[in-house]
């Protein structure tokens, strides 16, 4: 056993034990540091994905039967990382996060005690963490932190999946031991992330039952449609269930009306008498945007431009109105820069977990003992990694302040993008709002963008400039190690001239999300889009004279 005991941090704490941790730590850090490259994407070279790439994995993976020594092993966890992408001033396609050195501490801090989030007894530090960040951010979107409940789970499609649990739970309490009923309905954006796709499929409720709703073209959800699908739906003797408000859509961060949602869903339950409807506010991309909902936009003590003012202050109108919805979502790993999993389910009123609490008989090691006050029965994880303390750590290291100065960055560089894309590029149309993220989408020839909103163009048209773009994707995709582009093959729907079926645009994203990327940078991502536009043009119309 002694030498099994080497494999772990020392009993008492001597200093030989953590000097060889620290200097693991060191070597992976200093490694990492030699990799990195302003100029790249990657850290090292890209490994060459080739077809049989995976299977060569495969085939070669075997556990050695005497373990290798620790430098092995950090060897071969450093081998993995050459080619990764760090998220630096090179990358732009989505929302990766760059994670805080207070968040990896915090992450460090968790991994060392391994504390079980599941049971205070087990893990106290999480515990707390959770309760506290909990508690923070309910006084920050306006719920009574007293009445308010949160626990981490896995991202911002955990808490879909969490929050349609409790809205059928609480209509139908029975569910649990009988089983769904089989006339509930949810409503959403068809622009909205495919977690509620996910989630009716998983819950039973069915494909079926979750009605798209059409989007303005703000990205918004369209009230009027919302409302009449509603009625439709209790037409029909269905029961309208979850209404799911997107905060920030994932390609192009429209932000759902919710106080005109929470408006109509209790006009629906005055005229029909029907059960409240759950409204959860998918805050996952947008949710960190309440971090100005008390900002003083007259005094403006943060000196942000007037452009960017303007857009903090209209996002100040609709994330005040987020304390209407049921429960929401803080994904830290998206735009607060903390480590992958750090995503906060928020419940406004914690009695709503007792239909979905375990009993007690039901959890017969943890939790209901004398000691020990905070066990998440209701939970659909049961052990649960802690990483409020990311989140905790963050929340300190940044303040409100902090957070706001990153978040207005994002708008800053989007707005200075944008200008000097349109500026450059003759082809080239913007096709969302001002946000921390830009959708652009490029024509062989003359701009159509009105003409394909105003459904003048056929399907074979817009097929045609769909096909161009996702070609040029693949060009400024495998030149990502220089600046890596996102792109998105439903940056929304629009009608065609000869079919009723709605089509999709695809478009180029443009996502301001690491620290590193300032207005400084702004004319290096254009003319790396123009040099690229140009090659792409250029051996199009070689191609075609050919033919
Ligand atoms: C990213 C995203 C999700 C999913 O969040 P994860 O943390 O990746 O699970 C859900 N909804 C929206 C709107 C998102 O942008």
């Amino acid at each position: 056993m002694k030498e099994i005991q080497k494999l772990f941090p020392s009993m008492d704490g001597n200093d030989f034990q953590r000097e060889e941790l620290l200097s693991y730590f060191n070597t992976v850090l200093t490694k990492i540091d030699e990799l990195k490259d302003p100029n790249k994407l990657t850290l090292g070279e890209m490994p060459e994905y080739t077809e049989d790439y995976y299977n060569r994995v495969i085939q070669k993976a075997a556990i050695p039967k005497s373990g290798v020594s620790m430098d092995n092993v950090v060897q071969e966890l450093l081998k993995l990382v050459e080619g990764h992408r760090f998220v630096n001033r090179n990358y732009v396609a989505n929302a990766a996060p760059l994670p805080t050195i207070a968040s990896i501490i915090g992450n460090l801090v968790m991994v060392l005690v391994n504390g079980n989030n599941l049971w205070d007894v087990e893990g106290p530090a999480a515990a707390t963490a959770e309760v506290e960040v909990t508690a923070m951010l309910s006084k920050l979107v306006g719920y009574d932190e007293n009445m308010s409940a949160g626990y981490t789970t896995w991202g911002g499609q955990g808490a879909v999946f969490n929050s349609l649990r409790l809205a059928i739970a609480r209509y139908a309490p029975s569910s649990n031991q009988k089983g769904i009923p089989q006339n509930l309905y949810c409503f959403c954006s068809e622009l909205s992330h495919y977690s509620l796709y996910k989630s009716v499929e998983a819950t039973g409720i069915g494909v079926e039952n979750m009605i798209r709703v059409t989007a303005n073209a703000d990205h918004s959800m369209n009230l009027e449609d919302l409302k009449e699908k509603i009625e439709q739906v209790i037409a029909k003797g269905g029961v309208p269930l979850y209404i799911l408000a997107t905060m920030g859509t994932t390609d192009t961060f429209g932000i759902d009306d919710i106080e005109g949602i929470k408006y109509i869903a209790e006009e629906m339950e005055r005229t029909y008498n029907i059960d409240p409807i759950y409204i959860h506010a998918d805050s996952a991309m947008g949710g960190m945007y309440t971090f100005f909902n008390q900002y003083d936009f007259e005094s403006n003590p943060l000196q942000l431009e007037d452009k960017v003012n303007e857009v903090l202050t209209s996002y100040q109108q609709k994330f005040k109105q987020i304390k209407l919805a049921d429960s929401m979502v803080f994904d830290f790993h998206k735009l607060g820069q903390t480590p992958y999993t750090t995503s906060l389910f928020l419940i406004k009123n914690r009695e709503n977990l007792k239909y979905v609490d375990l009993d007690a008989e039901e959890t017969p090691y943890v939790g209901n003992r004398g000691y020990g006050s905070y066990h998440t029965g209701y939970t659909l994880e049961c052990s649960r990694m802690g990483s409020a303390l990311s989140i905790y750590a963050s929340l300190l290291a940044f303040g409100i302040e902090g957070y706001q100065e990153l978040l207005a960055n994002y708008i800053r560089v989007n707005i200075a993008f944008r200008e000097t894309l349109t500026k450059e590029i003759s082809n080239v149309v913007v096709t969302n709002e001002i946000s921390p993220i830009t959708t652009f989408r490029f024509y062989p020839e003359e701009k159509k963008w009105n003409d394909e909103l105003n459904g003048l163009l056929t399907v074979e048209e817009m097929m045609e400039i769909n096909q161009f773009n996702d070609e040029f994707a693949e060009i400024i995709g495998t030149d990502r190690d220089t600046i890596f582009f996102g792109n998105t093959r439903k940056q929304r729907l629009v009608k065609a001239k000869n079919s009723n079926n709605p089509i999709s645009i695809y478009a180029h994203k443009f996502f301001a999300i690491s620290p590193y990327t300032t207005i400084e940078e702004v004319d290096r991502y254009v003319a790396f889009l123009k040099e690229h536009l140009e090659i792409f043009l250029k051996t199009k119309r070689s191609m075609l004279t050919k033919i």
